[in-house]
């Protein structure tokens, strides 16, 4: 009997939707919401039969189990018992039972298919075909006939989305998604090379011959892009991450923390890192805290942002970084040209020459070292001499390079750092490298140098980028945001240098920071662009939101977090919440899935969430006038996250030998000093919870909770301004309960921000009359004591503001590390999520 042809659809211009004909989903994932699929019949029907005997009764009972379970009638249950359906409940759809099973079949008498085979299903008119692999054919106990499709994804249909031209249309991602169609829906075979991915392009060459290529399994959870496991590649001999059995139990001992092994085995793996928009550095800290937890030693080489304070805060607390203070974009060019001059000088030889061409035209010195040699011979005795007003000055060594402007000429390019013979180092000065063309065996001594000590990151010895973009253009404070082309806007264009980089340095990981309006702002373009680029660099990649809170800290802030990895290596998992501050399900909307979390109702015990009384109770008491950069601590730490945040660095790494003798004092505990007006105002706040400017005399509280002002009643300040301000009163609307808002000990703090005045957020002390101080920030971050920071007042919040939030860095710093040794965390090696050690919160390495 010929099946009806049956034609299946899905819902079709979602592009976090899986291109599946029947309903299925993947285990414990909450990324989609999926409805049933009409299945509609058609007049033509499609001759499709199975061909050679079914495959032995027994072999198909014990690959197929379920198929042929009899069928159990289930008591329907009384509605009251009957639980809210979850995605888990897919396991529970009904199983088409078999009769038999088949290897191979024929379909309008012309095209025949064998397991394993890809295919070309049927999507509904119009629509590009599902692609899928058959991983099994079978006569249904209803008599027809069926065959169950593991799903291809193409770009398209991935979290990528509207930037599938990044991907080569060729290729195809293969996912865990399998479910059951007609036999009459399969439309033709295709080939389709399972390949390893490779970083190296190259490889596209050698599918020509094929419908599709993959290299890549996509997994819905957490918007997972995973190189192909071994089994699924076909006549692949790659070597694996972890190459030797030794190798492996030398990083399990490392990380079970056991010492006699670790000891016997040597000491910590090390690991380079570049710190991109560094701010003040806590974000790499935290990652460099949390790898040291995991047995990695990650340290931080390289750091850049464009802001000179934050700049100097990163230098003073971390003397092993180099840091350049410019802009990503000059700092690319910068990249580029000291590739230039390694290879220049054979430090390097170039890999390609498409990618010496590439590389941003710079002809200053010779290109060709062996005839420049000649030359060298011909000018010695004159090398390295300028004259200026018929005064000769000799330079006597290059000490720094840069690219910009440095001497605010207007001139910009790649400059190099002069000290002049006789001259002291406050008389160096930055020279535009053309103008010492005479210079050559300086400059070569320089770059030797700085080649062997690693003062500018090349590909190869970048071993993980950090950092997060700032993208000005998508803050819902931006009224004139670019919703239909937001790459075009000036404001996100550091997504772009940020890729740029990375597609230059090619670091083994890469982990992107961001405020979570990069995936709510035009459908997730940007967060979609960054995932692109990683796949089209042929990156692993994985993209989850995590809650600052739920690591052990006051504040929640919610970020975005995007974690790349290169093929050769294990892409990290994301670390689960240690305490109970945000569970995953609770909102259906887009993304929501991707918030690591435990899911709504889980039974997991978490530690309670952190109060503002946990996080600052201990701190001396001060004045809205108070200015010093240093004072001493009055109080004990009273909690554990006091105790903990108090540690000092060597305390930490456990070589306390000065520590003791040394009274440790507090930095940056002074608050921004409010003037006159405001600091009037924060005194007449009650000290009480809740309490804001609606509790100032003459403001009143009308239907809607809308404020509106009794003017009879006004109070006036010794100014002669009102003590209750316009803005107050209209900000959103009269809806606000925010400006000059008292926080209350048994409070969190949504999001620490960059500014510090209390006119639009609760930002005032519980008990004393001044906003909270720049330490009390910086705590609220998870920033240790002893992190200190540099600048004007405003510029140190902002720092703080900005800030990844320590806790969550360090979580994310354990996942990469272990991840980096090869080791995926749990019983199930490839989900996305891990739980943290007991008590990681307060961990020491
Ligand atoms: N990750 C940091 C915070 C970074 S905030 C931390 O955890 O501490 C973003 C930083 O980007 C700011 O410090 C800002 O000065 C810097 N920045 C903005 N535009 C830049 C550019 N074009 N080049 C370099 N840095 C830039």
């Amino acid at each position: 009997m010929a099946p009806k042809r049956k034609r299946a659809s899905a819902k079709d211009g979602d592009t976090n939707f899986a291109p599946k004909p029947r309903k299925s989903s993947p285990k414990r994932a909450k990324t989609v919401k999926e409805e049933p699929v009409p299945v509609v019949e058609e007049e033509d029907s499609t001759i499709a039969r199975f061909l050679d005997e079914p495959i032995p009764e027994l072999e198909a009972k014990t690959t197929w189990p379920d198929r042929y379970k009899p069928i159990e009638v289930k008591k329907p249950k009384p509605p009251a018992k009957r639980k809210k359906k979850t995605d888990d409940d897919d396991e529970e759809e009904e199983i088409i039972r078999a009769r038999c099973h088949f290897r191979r079949a024929i379909v309008d008498e012309c095209q025949t298919y064998e397991l394993n085979d890809d295919a070309y299903v049927e999507a509904g008119e119009g629509k590009a075909p599902f692609i899928c692999k058959i991983v099994e054919m079978f006569e249904g106990a209803d008599g027809k006939l069926y065959f169950t499709a593991q799903w291809f994804y193409r770009a398209s249909d991935t979290v990528i989305g509207m930037h599938s031209a990044l991907i080569n249309e060729k290729r195809v991602f293969f996912s865990k998604d399998r479910n059951t169609n007609e036999l009459g829906t399969l439309l033709k075979r295709l080939k389709i090379l399972m390949i390893p991915l490779n970083e190296n392009t190259e490889t596209i060459d050698a599918t020509k011959s094929c419908d599709y290529f993959c290299d890549m399994n996509y997994l819905l959870p957490y918007s997972t892009f995973e190189a192909l496991q071994q089994d699924n590649k076909m006549a692949i001999s790659e070597s694996s991450t972890i190459s030797s059995d030794t190798e492996v139990n030398e990083r399990a001992a490392v990380i079970s923390g056991d010492e006699e092994a670790s000891q016997a085995t040597g000491s910590k793996r090390e690991a380079t890192m570049l710190d991109l928009y560094c701010g003040c550095g806590a974000m790499s800290t935290g990652l460099c805290m949390g790898a040291q937890l995991a047995g990695l030693n990650l340290v931080t080489k390289w750091a850049v942002d464009m802001n000179p304070h934050a700049c100097k805060s990163l230098e003073h607390n971390h003397p092993e970084t180099q840091v350049r203070n410019m802009s990503a974009e000059d700092f690319l060019l910068l990249l580029k040209e000291w590739l230039k001059l390694c290879i220049h000088f054979s430090l390097r030889t170039c890999p390609n020459s498409e990618e010496y061409n590439n590389l941003y035209g710079m002809s200053n010195v010779e290109d060709n070292e062996d005839e420049s040699k000649e030359s060298d011979n011909e000018d010695e005795g004159k090398e390295s001499d300028n004259e200026d007003n018929g005064e000769v000055f000799t330079v006597e060594k290059i000490v720094g390079i840069s690219f910009g402007d440095p001497k605010k000429i207007k001139e910009r390019g790649l400059y190099l750092k002069v000290r002049w013979q006789g001259y002291k180092p406050s008389d160096d000065t930055w020279e535009p490298i053309e103008g010492l063309s005479n210079c050559r065996e300086k400059i070569k001594e320089f770059v030797k140098r700085g080649y062997k000590a690693g003062i500018l990151p090349l590909q190869g010895g970048v071993d993980v980028i950090c950092g997060g973009p700032p993208c000005q253009g998508i803050s819902g404070h931006n009224r004139f945001r670019n919703s239909e082309e937001p790459l075009d806007d000036e404001k996100n264009k550091q997504l772009l240098v940020y890729m740029n980089i990375v597609e230059f340095l090619k670091p083994k990981y890469v982990l992107m920071e961001n405020v979570v309006d990069m995936l709510k702002f035009a459908k997730g373009y940007l967060a979609r662009y960054a995932v692109g680029r990683l796949i089209q660099m042929n990156y692993q990649s994985r993209m989850g939101m995590m809650a600052a809170g739920a690591y052990g800290l006051a504040q929640f802030r919610m970020r975005f977090f995007l974690c790349g990895a290169l093929s050769s290596e294990t892409l990290p998992q994301f670390p689960l919440p240690t305490h109970d501050v945000v569970v995953r399900g609770n909102v259906p909307v887009e993304f929501e899935g991707n918030t690591v979390a435990y899911n709504v109702g889980h039974t997991v015990k978490l530690e309670d969430k952190l109060l503002l009384k946990d996080v600052i109770s201990d701190l001396p008491a001060i004045a809205n006038s108070e200015v010093r950069d240093e004072i001493p601590y009055d109080k004990n730490p009273e909690t554990p996250f006091q105790q903990f945040i108090r540690l000092r660095k060597d305390e930490k790494l456990g070589s306390s030998k000065n520590s003791k003798s040394k009274k440790p004092v507090l930095y940056d505990h002074h608050p921004l000093n409010l003037n006159k007006d405001d600091y009037q105002r924060v005194c007449s706040v009650p000290k009480r919870k809740g309490a804001n400017f609606r509790d100032f005399p003459g403001v009143v509280v009308g239907p809607g909770n809308v404020v509106h002002m009794d003017e009879s009643r006004s109070v006036y300040l010794e100014s002669g301004k009102s003590l209750v301000p316009y803005y107050a009163v209209n900000f959103v609307d009269g809806t606000s309960t925010k400006p000059f808002g008292r926080l209350w000990w048994d409070e969190t703090v949504p999001t620490v921000v960059t500014r510090a005045e209390p006119h639009n957020q609760v930002i005032i002390h519980p008990q004393q009359d001044r906003v909270l101080s720049i330490r009390e920030n910086a705590r609220l971050q998870g920033f240790p004591d002893d992190y200190k920071l540099f600048g004007p007042t405003k510029q140190k919040y902002i720092q703080v503001g900005n800030a990844v939030a320590v806790p969550v860095a360090k979580a994310l710093g354990y996942a990469l590390a272990m991840a980096f040794q090869g080791l995926t965390v749990g019983d199930e090696g490839d989900y996305p999520l891990f739980t943290l050690p007991q008590g990681f919160a307060h961990m020491k390495p």
